[in-house]
This record gives structure tokens, sequence and C-alpha cells, in this order.
């Protein structure tokens, strides 16, 4: 190498904008550039000629150690991606540490021992970038699979919840309990008290009902209009009954006025109808649900505010 390419290569070094750190075969820091003096705040007489992990104790016994042992003793070179390791050296910017993606590279030196180059690069950018893609992407989830106004299952997570407690079910021969709610008199109730009034309602009665689930595994979805499925699983007609009717309470005791209602407390109310597919006796999901329309059907024609099973 002639003289004069030696400081303008020096100069490169310093002037690349990743961080370039030259290891001795004794692992000694024998450069360090202008990159990481910078976000380490390690002066180059802070680090020149100690061992690297001495200066940086966290890499001890770490993926960059071995890296650096392959590097100076197998000449072997390394990638070390960020999804791993995401900061293994203490660099900073922007106030926050970086996100680093590394590349250990051994270097043949004429006449000397082997050292190593260590290249880190800043990809906080693109792993943020990750992160928000990923962030984006489970609002978009939840948003895909709960209902717009109640803010409760929609009637997509229903069927895939219905798809899969019945699948259950049938596996472990366990019942599982159907509930078709439906608010009596609500065209009434819009008619009389307008439309923003009745979708308040629909939140209210939503909430209200969603909020007596107590399993993880039950769930309550808007099915559509003012109408409210309930999955209930491991539920015999029994418990299934004692449920609805708790259910059926509840609502009544929001108190919401309702003055076209033909029931007699002058409430928004709601019809109930259950179905139970029994441990031993499953049936398909659309049998199932068939069979609580029908329950439903029955309470309202049996005078509303009431709970029916077929
Ligand atoms: P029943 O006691 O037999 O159930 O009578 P109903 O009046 O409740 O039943 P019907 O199916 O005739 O009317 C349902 C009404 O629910 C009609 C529709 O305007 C209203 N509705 C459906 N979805 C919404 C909604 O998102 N917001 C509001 N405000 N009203 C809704
Ligand atoms: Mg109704
Ligand atoms: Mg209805």
């Amino acid at each position: 190498m002639t003289p004069q390419r030696l400081p303008l290569l020096e100069s490169v070094f310093c002037a690349v904008s990743l961080g370039a750190i030259v290891l001795d075969q004794e692992r000694r820091i024998v450069l360090w550039n202008a990159w990481m003096v910078r976000h380490s705040g390690l002066a180059h007489e802070q680090v020149l000629g100690h061992d690297l992990f001495e200066i940086c104790h966290g890499l001890r016994g770490g993926r960059v150690d071995a890296a650096i042992q392959h590097a100076l003793h197998n000449n072997f070179p390394s990638l070390l991606s960020q999804t791993l390791n995401k900061a293994p050296f203490a660099l900073y910017a922007r106030g926050e540490r970086i996100q680093q993606a590394l590349e250990v590279t051994p270097i043949a030196v004429d006449g000397a021992a082997r050292h190593c180059l260590i290249q880190i690069s800043d990809v906080s950018i693109a792993v943020g970038r990750e992160k928000l893609l990923r962030e984006q992407a489970m609002v978009l989830r939840s948003q895909t699979f709960s209902d717009g106004l109640t803010g409760i299952a929609n009637r997509r997570h229903f069927d895939v919840a219905m798809e899969k407690e019945h699948r259950r079910a049938k596996r472990s021969s366990t019942p599982l309990t159907l509930l078709m709610i439906d608010i009596d008199h609500f065209k009434a109730y819009n008619d009389h008290y307008g439309h923003q009034k009745g979708d308040q309602c629909l939140i209210q009665v939503a909430a209200a009902l969603a909020g007596m689930l107590k399993r993880p595994c039950d769930l309550m979805a808007r099915y559509g209009g003012e109408e409210f499925a309930m999955i209930l699983p491991e539920t015999d007609v029994e418990q299934a009954m004692l449920m609805a009717d708790a259910i059926r309470a509840r609502a009544q005791e929001l108190a919401i006025p309702h003055e076209r209602s033909s029931d007699a407390s002058q409430l928004v109310t709601v019809s109930i109808g259950i179905a139970t597919q029994k441990a031993d006796a499953p049936v398909e999901i659309e049998a199932l649900i068939g069979s609580a329309d029908r329950a439903l059907y029955q309470a309202k024609r049996g005078g509303r505010n009431r709970i029916a099973t077929v």
C-alpha cells in the first residue's frame, strides 16, 4: 500500500455511517471509527488497545463473543440479524438504544495474525416500522372481529367461535348452549325515541349483557340488528335456563324507559331463545341455531320479556 493511501483509508473508515471496530488476535481494539465514538460516547483514547470485552461487558459469552471467536480462530464470517439479539452494543441515537444488525468478518493481514472487523448498522427504523406494522395488523384484526357500534364480537367472530366450540364440545363430549337474545319492540323504540337513542340503547344493553359472562370461553356477539347470540360451552339445559333468566332480568334492571313497550314495566326488555346440544347427542351448527331461533319465536309469541326452550 502506498503511504498516501493510508490516511485516505483512515478517513473513509471514519466517515462511513455505520459502526466499524477492528480487533487483533487478542481481541484488543485496534480501530474504533467516528460513528462508534458518536454513538457509544467512548473516545478513541478510552478504547484503543483495550480488550473489547472489558469495554463492553455485556457481550461476554453471547452471540457476538462466539462470532468473534469464529472469525479470529476459524476464519469464519458471521451475520447477526436484529431479530434475535436486537441491541448487543450499548449505542444510542435519538435518545434511544440503537437496534443493530452485525457483521463479523475475519481479516487476513500479511505477515501478521488474523484480525477481525465488526460492522454495526443501525436498523432501528426498520425495526420500528416492523413494530408499527405488527400493531396495525393487530388493530385491523380486532376491528375485523368486533362490531363497530357496540364493540362486542361481531357476526364473523361468532361464526368462528361457534365452529371452534362446536368441535370442542363434540371432541370432549360436553354440552353446548346457544342463546338468541332479541330486544322487544325495538322498532317502536326507534320510532318513538329516534335512531340515535336506539343506538345508545343497543350499546348499553350489549355492554351490560356481555359483562355478565365470566368464563373466557363464553362469547356474546351482535348477531344482527338488535339481536345478540351467546355461546356458552359446557352448559347444560338447567344451567342455560338459569343464565338466560339472569340475562333477561339484567336487561330489565337497566331500567331503560320504553313507553311503547307492551310490557307492563314500560322498560326495554329482551326475549331469549335457548338451544342446548346434549353431551351425548351433538347436532349440526345450523340445527342448533335453528332451535334457538324457534325458541326465541316462542318467547315472543308467549308475550316477550321471557325465555323459552324447544
Ligand atoms: P320484536 O319484539 O318482535 O323483536 O319486535 P322488534 O320491533 O324489536 O323487531 P323488528 O325486527 O320488527 O325490528 C327491529 C328493529 O331494530 C328495526 C330496526 O330499525 C332496528 N335496528 C336494527 N339495527 C339497528 C341499529 O343498529 N340501530 C338502531 N337504532 N336500530 C336498529
Ligand atoms: Mg326485536
Ligand atoms: Mg330482531
